[in-house]
């Protein structure tokens, strides 16, 4: 019913412009977490970009706090406080590729480039454009929103964790930090270390090491062994076989000690493990098919590629597969693994939904694994699924902001593998402003905003205040 008037206040050129100004003056200041200082316990940048953050909100005329330079709040009024609204000022680094200066906020064709104009200086500008809109237009609110401007999200949320361990939970929170139209449920995680030892061997051809991921939540792009006792012409014909296969190269070099076999695969985040090629898996199918002797490591070799057979990212051989309709499947990402003389460790990384318990997911992992003699030996326990029904009035009206303001009709809310800023805080969903088909290249060079859809965020959010305020 407020539609008209906030359409009118956002589309001038007046509202443009003021967006714009606001989130240049805060992608200028380079907010990557640097060394603590005292009193700032991210470093200069992110306390910098908070000043500049907490400045913007009192010249808009909205009281503010700076709490120890961990986040920075903004009150819309001095009531009763219903909403937090969080957003971060802190940024990945520029990383290599720019066609512009990443700490320059450049306009050009309806697009803003630089450091942070998604992620998430821009949104976090269009909330407090919105707490404006409120306070300008005079739209009726009984209660307050407070917009939490945290400075250390992209390096594990210890912000937000020093805030709410001093100050309540608001009854709504929302983070647009994510994706449009609302995130309802983060799944839970899973990933515990495993492995297995067994006598130093001598009998050949045999693996004699492999190490394969970097990161447990990075699906591996490479993994590496060496095979003692057959050389590159043997290895050759079965590498080409399994290349057809899963699109991994392999590169096969003679050398004293055997044949070093390197697999290159392809990153991706473990949330979404279907968007990357796995190299560890991809080299134990080849290992799977090198005659090698039967002995304590290549028995293991064997095992490992039977529990996590290249291509199945949904734990289905594990015995751990499963989904439901709200929350999706259950995703497994095979992330490290070292072999040595002696044994090997792994690690893996579920994302599990609402339907996975400690009978379905955990005890029946660790049953895979007994009956290869795998032990689980560490970080052993499953988180719980972040789920706020999508019934819930907060859910519900975002969704129907979201649809207002859009134009479309049966959005749905989402479940997600990863985690946002509100992963810890109960009764807390994301909602944007990423809206679906347009790619802001967030952690990436050229990152980039479009003004239009800024401006449609600040118009949902509007609405939202004003709805969930009333
Ligand atoms: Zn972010």
């Amino acid at each position: 019913m407020y539609q008209e008037k906030i359409n009118a206040y956002f589309d001038t050129p007046e509202a443009r412009e003021t967006l714009v100004k606001a989130i240049a003056r805060l992608v200028k200041i380079n907010s990557v977490r640097g060394e603590a200082q005292p009193g700032k316990p991210f470093g200069e940048g992110p306390a910098a970009a908070l000043a500049e953050g907490l400045a913007l909100a009192g010249e808009w005329g909205f009281q503010t706090e700076n709490v120890e330079n961990y986040v920075g709040t903004a009150d819309l009024n001095d009531k009763e406080t219903r909403l937090h609204i969080l957003g971060h000022l802190d940024v990945v680094g520029e990383g290599k590729g720019w066609d512009t200066d990443p700490y320059t906020c450049v306009e050009k064709d309806g697009m803003l480039y630089g450091r942070g104009v998604s992620d998430d200086k821009g949104p976090v500008v269009c909330a407090l454009m919105a707490m404006k809109a409120v306070k300008d237009l005079g739209l009726p609110v009984n209660a307050n929103v407070k917009l939490v401007m945290g400075t250390d999200e992209e390096s594990g949320s210890s912000d937000i964790a020093y805030y709410y361990s001093k100050h309540p939970y608001a009854p709504y929170s929302f983070t647009p930090d994510a994706d449009f139209p609302v995130i309802n449920i983060e799944k839970g995680h899973y990933h515990p270390d495993f492995g297995k030892t067994w006598a130093a061997e001598t009998v050949l051809p045999r693996v004699t090491e492999l190490t394969g991921g970097f990161r447990f939540n990075v699906v591996p792009p490479e993994a590496q062994c060496v095979v003692a006792g057959l050389t590159a012409a043997d290895v050759k014909p079965h590498a080409d076989a399994v290349t057809n296969q899963t699109r991994t190269p392999f590169t096969l070099t003679e050398e004293k000690d055997g044949v070093h076999i390197h697999c290159a695969g392809k990153n991706a985040h473990a949330a979404s493990p279907d968007d990357g090629i796995n190299a560890i898996c991809a080299l134990l199918t080849l290992l799977a098919r090198l005659p090698l002797a039967d002995c304590e490591s290549t028995r293991a070799l064997q095992a490992l590629h039977t529990l996590f057979p290249f291509g199945d990212t949904r734990g289905a051989a594990l015995g751990i597969a499963q989904s439901d309709e709200e929350s999706g499947p259950l995703t497994l990402n095979f992330a490290l693994l070292t072999v040595t003389d002696t044994g090997f460790t792994g690690k893996f990384d579920v994302r599990f939904p609402l339907c996975a318990n400690e009978d379905n997911c955990k005890k029946a992992c660790e049953a895979s694994f007994a009956h290869y003699g795998i032990a689980v030996t560490g970080d052993e326990n499953m988180t719980t699924v972040h789920c706020v029904p999508s019934d819930s009035p907060l859910v519900q009206t975002l969704l129907r902001c979201y649809e207002t303001y859009t134009g479309t009709t049966n959005a749905k809310p989402l479940a997600i593998g990863g985690g946002t800023y509100v992963h810890d805080i109960p009764g807390g969903v994301a909602c944007g402003c990423q809206f679906p088909g347009f790619d802001p290249k967030m952690h990436a060079p050229n990152e980039q905003a479009s003004i239009d859809l800024l401006l449609t965020s600040c118009k949902i959010f509007t609405q939202a205040i004003v709805e969930l305020c009333q």
